[in-house]
């Protein structure tokens, strides 16, 4: 039998929708299971700043379709230092909490794996963030609703873009990942995807020229992700103008109305399935797993791997793009 008794959760780094979902059904599970809750505010920082309640069920009522995070999130500096993390350690004590969820990205999961190591504390983790960049899980929660937010914004350039007779470039997010420029940009028809995956290896802007733009064409949309690597959708523009004087180019850069909205109901879903598996996680005595979704059963991913492998693009989703946008 689990020796564990109270769970505090925390939300953390880049916010993402779907992280209430996740919240609600953490709570409900470790109460259903007879565990207690703590909530506990703006991430690792409330941690140093004990800014920490108890959670009963209707602490998470009437939340599974917001957006952002009802905990807050923050980034916190001080947790990447020995004393920020000992004063952690010595808060998650004083408040009798034997254990944590924490919800986040590829930096909130690192600075899991060094408390959990360093504390011989059980953590588990759960993937969230719209990049869908961790590794050893299908998607994370916030993707889903992420790209279906890039698709209903690329629709509406188009009508614009068509009447004009324009090529655009639209940044999307991702950071070093192009799922969503990649996956956005075939949801939404669009003619190219420029992402960092393979921005190394050849030249995806000469590329797509040559191959696919056609003036013949009303317009032509090209999703770029975020990265220095692709250089950005700026970056891209000006090197079009220069290079090709006959494009009328224009750039949207959707920004951080990508992380808004109300989640969708993959997500939703997927935060309720994630969640809940974290508390029965805990109750086996796992440790430092991510919990993700692989094939639609639920896995357990050592936090070594989910956070340091490179996760990779179906080169078939590239090809698929290629074919699509003739
Ligand atoms: P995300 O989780 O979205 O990737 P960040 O990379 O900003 O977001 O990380 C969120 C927080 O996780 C940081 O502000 C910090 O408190 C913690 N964190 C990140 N990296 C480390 C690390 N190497 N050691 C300890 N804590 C870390």
């Amino acid at each position: 039998m689990s020796q564990i008794k109270t769970v505090g959760i925390l939300t953390s780094g880049g916010d993402a929708p779907g992280m209430n979902a996740a919240i609600r059904a953490v709570t409900r599970s470790a109460i259903y299971s007879g565990l207690k809750v703590k909530g506990i505010y703006r991430g690792y920082r409330g941690l140093i700043t004990d800014e920490i309640v108890d959670f009963k069920t209707q602490n998470v009522s009437n939340i599974i379709q917001m957006g952002g995070t009802i905990l807050k999130t923050a980034r916190c500096k001080e947790f990447e230092t020995p004393e920020g993390r000992q004063l952690a350690y010595d808060t998650l004590k004083q408040h009798e909490i034997d254990s944590l969820v924490v919800i986040g990205g590829d930096g909130s999961l690192t600075g899991a794996r060094i408390f959990a190591s360093e504390f011989n504390f059980p953590i588990i983790g759960l993937p969230g963030t719209i990049d869908n960049d961790l590794f050893g899980t299908d998607k994370t929660i916030g993707y889903d609703t992420a790209l279906n937010t890039i698709m209903e914004c690329v629709d509406k350039i188009r009508d614009t873009a068509t009447s004009h007779e324009r090529l655009f470039f639209i940044e999307v997010m991702g950071r070093d990942a192009g799922f969503l420029a990649l996956n956005g940009a075939i949801a939404s028809g669009a003619e190219a995807a420029i992402i960092p995956e393979i921005s190394t290896q050849v030249d995806q802007l000469a590329e797509l020229i040559q191959n696919g733009f056609r003036k013949s064409k009303n317009s032509s949309i090209v999703l770029v992700a975020e990265s220095p690597v692709t250089g950005g959708a700026m970056g891209l523009a000006e090197r079009v103008k220069n290079e090709y004087p006959g494009y009328d180019v224009r750039v949207s850069i959707l920004g951080h109305l990508q992380r808004g909205g109300s989640p969708t109901a993959a997500d939703r879903i997927l935060a309720s399935r994630l969640g809940s598996a974290a508390i029965d996680a805990l109750l086996e005595d796992q440790r430092n797993v991510m919990i993700g979704i692989r094939n639609d059963e639920i896995v357990y991913v050592p936090f070594s791997k989910a956070i340091k492998n490179d996760k990779q693009i179906k080169p078939e989703l590239i090809d698929t793009l290629r074919r699509l946008s003739i």
